[in-house]
């Protein structure tokens, strides 16, 4: 059997070598090495896979995530909402702008943000939602959109982990996952779904307002050549990882099913098990692009199991062990342990599998038998 990875960048590379590397050569050969005409079709083709009318390209996901809400007109003090249970960079980029985030919990059975929460959170001040597609599947964005319309605040989705996924509004309406809000960020960090060779991220919009405004704020506060209108910073895809980028975003559905098809035989596995809370699908099974399998393990000891799978030899993670609230840089005396029942909870039961397109039936079944096992005892 293969060495199992938690990401199996290598053999996936080895099956698109010839492409990704001609792509790059032509890089080399042009030195366009910034803003070239790979970034510029980058551009446009996720722009067609989308279907939204504005990528801006950038450095990486923290960056797309700072620069979109950069170009709202927020101003310090502004509440923004967010969950409680996400990777740091979303709550950061929130208090390095000075506004002031608003840490909720969510919905234990899809990890992600809880509306009623959002609801409960909605204060005079509050100003923006940041829903998290956490783990790869789509947040309650039909809801989430209206309880947005009716206090009248902006929408920021961080579509870090979902993108290829597709939500399903209550008329039959499809939508990439990061089109929905006002705006989005992506990353295209290397273990992503759709990941580069290094850093990458790019903003989404509908509005050209706004993104004629994201353009120049990536770009220095550069509407006209060294004519700085706004504060901006430096923020930009490589031409060497869009050249990845144009390679691999064909492969994007195909590489999101792979993920479905290993998310299915795990909890196909593991299926009525009394001490293993298998990851929910709420809406159609394109809802979700398993960025991460995570698990609850209910009754056993979480991180006895983890310990144990990696004695065998398989690598496993805990996305994420401690609560935003909780952070030091994120404490705020107005939060209450009861307000978050559920993340304090989660934390203690998540543990994410290895996911990734490269996963084999056999080297499933020796996780999934490992797993069992060890519950069994
Ligand atoms: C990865 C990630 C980011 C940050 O992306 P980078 O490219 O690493 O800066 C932000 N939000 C979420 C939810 C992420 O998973």
């Amino acid at each position: 059997m293969k060495k199992i990875q938690m990401v199996d960048l290598k053999s996936q590379y080895e099956g698109i070598k010839d492409t990704v590397n001609a792509s790059i050569q032509e890089v080399l050969d042009n030195t366009a090495y910034i803003n070239g005409p790979e970034v510029h079709k980058f551009q446009k083709n996720l722009e067609e896979y989308l279907d939204v009318k504005h990528v801006i390209p950038c450095a990486n996901g923290t960056d797309a995530l700072q620069i979109a809400m950069m170009g709202l007109d927020l101003k310090p003090g502004d509440e923004v909402i967010t969950v409680d249970f996400t990777f740091a960079a979303t709550v950061e980029v929130i208090a390095l702008l000075q506004l002031t985030p608003v840490l909720v919990d969510i919905d234990p059975d899809t990890f992600n943000v809880s509306v009623e929460a959002i609801r409960n959170a909605i204060t005079p001040k509050t100003k923006a939602i940041v829903p998290v597609h956490l783990f790869g599947q789509v947040a309650d964005m039909e809801e989430i959109m209206a309880l947005a319309t009716e206090h009248n605040l902006y929408v920021i989705e961080d579509n870090a982990q979902g993108i290829g996924a597709t939500y399903t509004f209550a008329d039959g309406t499809k939508k990439k996952a990061g089109t929905m809000g006002h705006v989005s960020s992506t990353s295209f960090f290397p273990s992503k779904n759709l990941g580069c060779y290094g850093d990458g991220g790019a903003i989404f919009t509908n509005d050209d307002d706004l993104a004629h405004k994201l353009r120049g704020i990536v770009n220095h506060g550069m509407y006209k050549r060294y004519h700085h209108d706004v504060v901006g910073v430096n923020s930009r895809l490589d031409s060497i990882q869009a050249a990845v980028l144009n390679a691999k975003l064909p492969l994007l559905d195909q590489y999101n099913n792979a993920r479905r098809e290993a998310a299915h035989k795990y909890s196909a596995a593991f299926a009525g098990h009394a001490d293993i809370i298998t990851p929910l699908i709420k809406g159609t099974p394109d809802s979700h692009v398993f960025h991460q399998y995570t698990l609850r393990v209910l009754n056993a000891d979480r991180d006895a199991l983890m310990q144990h799978l990696q004695d065998k030899g398989i690598p496993c993670a805990i996305y994420y062990p401690i609560p935003l609230h909780s952070q030091k840089a994120y404490a705020d005396i107005r939060y209450n342990e009861e307000d978050f029942v559920v993340t304090n909870e989660l934390t203690k039961q998540v543990l994410s599998l290895p996911m990734h397109t490269e996963l084999e039936d056999e080297q499933i079944a020796f996780i999934t038998d490992t797993i069992l096992d060890f519950l069994s005892v």
